[in-house]
């Protein structure tokens, strides 16, 4: 063991390294091919509004300036556009520091548990191990989706906080109205849960019986919503989303946020996007439609699409991925390979342009004949 291995903690050195996907132009130049489509990340192909893009540029101008630590026009900006008190919302360098905050401030390491399922966002895990707490899956019904009684069935004295993503990536799976009411219901006093609504835009156009979670957030104080500025409103390289809390777990958020974590370009671009309310239904009607046709490609191809209120789609291309994925990336379309999350025949599909999607399907067929 080297010496720095020994020093350590041994929750961050049982974690496997994060393995980010190449970059576009360097997948061009390892395969010798222009015009790399990369679909890999739910990232939304329409770009960022542009109205965001001008409120950003004229933001950079004043780039000298510390952020307004308390995001207090985006605040403002998001309490109007969904109806809820300021003091209700905590702003984070993408929802994944929200994540992070909500481990922090309520798991306490070597002793703590947080609960999700099987498939579930990433991060959940990640991020908990690093902070040193136990990470409990439940299992998961036959779409790879939270089933809700597994779920509480995992429930102890020491679980302090309930993931569960609405829908969840990588799956696309979605709770019912019912699910959502037995979940909400069951959570235990002495728990925080988390409804993660990262796809909310998409699933509320995609399916109209989408349930929001915060139709619950009545004396509900320990219910946590998760939105981000990252998937519909095209802004994941701007890093900004939100927590939709209690006043009193928001205040708690808040005391150990970091100083001027949403960065003043991100919040004006945030602010503007929020604005743009054609851009974010283009966006979901581009993904409405698309969704569609990957569905039914899928379905003439002979792999199994799994359900999806996301910006993308789950495949079971039915031999071993890996295969597949390089396959598709010598035809210059980049995917996600699952078998990290232990799916091995399965491929998620971010949903890009009309085109992009038709060159991916054509691709698809051709690597699968
Ligand atoms: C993309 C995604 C997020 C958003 O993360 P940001 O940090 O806001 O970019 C959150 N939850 C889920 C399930 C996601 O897929």
């Amino acid at each position: 063991m080297s010496e720095v291995q020994a020093i350590v903690r041994e929750n961050i050195r049982n974690l496997h390294p994060y393995q980010p996907g190449k970059p576009i132009e360097e997948v061009e130049r390892e395969i010798g091919i222009s015009g790399v489509i990369k679909i890999a990340s739910n990232e939304n192909p329409l770009g960022p509004s542009p109205k965001a893009i001008v409120a950003a540029t004229e933001a950079v101008l004043t780039g000298n300036l510390y952020p307004d630590g308390s995001a207090f026009y985006l605040r403002r900006a998001v309490s109007e556009f969904h109806d809820v008190d300021s003091e209700r919302l905590v702003f984070g360098a993408g929802c994944n520091e929200v994540i992070q905050m909500l481990i922090s401030a309520f798991c306490v390491p070597g002793q703590d548990q947080v609960l999700s399922h099987k498939y579930a966002f990433i991060s959940y895990r990640v991020q908990t191990l690093a902070h040193g707490c136990e990470f409990v899956e439940s299992d998961v019904t036959d779409v790879l989706g939270c089933d809700v009684d597994a779920l509480l069935a995992k429930v102890t004295p020491r679980t302090k906080l309930i993931f569960v993503a609405n829908p969840n990536n990588p799956t696309g799976a979605h709770l019912e109205r019912e699910d959502l009411e037995k979940l909400l219901n069951g959570v235990p006093d002495h728990a925080i849960v988390v409804i993660d609504e990262a796809y909310h835009e998409f699933a509320t156009v995609s399916y109209p019986d989408y349930p929001k979670s915060q139709d619950y957030a009545q004396d509900r104080p320990r219910l946590v919503t998760l939105r981000t500025f990252s998937k519909a409103f095209g802004l994941a390289g701007f890093r900004v989303g939100f927590g939709i809390c209690s006043t009193e777990v928001a205040g708690y958020l808040n005391r150990l946020r970091r100083p001027f974590n949403a960065n003043a370009i991100a919040q004006e671009a945030a602010r503007a996007a929020l604005g743009d309310t054609e851009h974010v239904e283009r966006s979901t009607a581009l993904v409405k439609a698309e969704i569609a046709k990957y569905r039914a490609a899928a379905s003439d191809i002979g792999v199994v699409a799994y359900p999806s209120l996301g910006n993308f789609l789950l495949l079971d291309v039915r031999r071993p991925s890996e295969e597949v994925y390089t396959a598709l990336l010598h035809q210059g379309i980049i995917v996600r390979p699952m078998a990290s999350w232990g799916l091995k025949t399965h491929l998620r599909f971010s949903v890009g342009t009309a085109e992009q999607n038709d060159k991916a399907i054509a691709a698809l067929k051709l690597v699968l004949a």
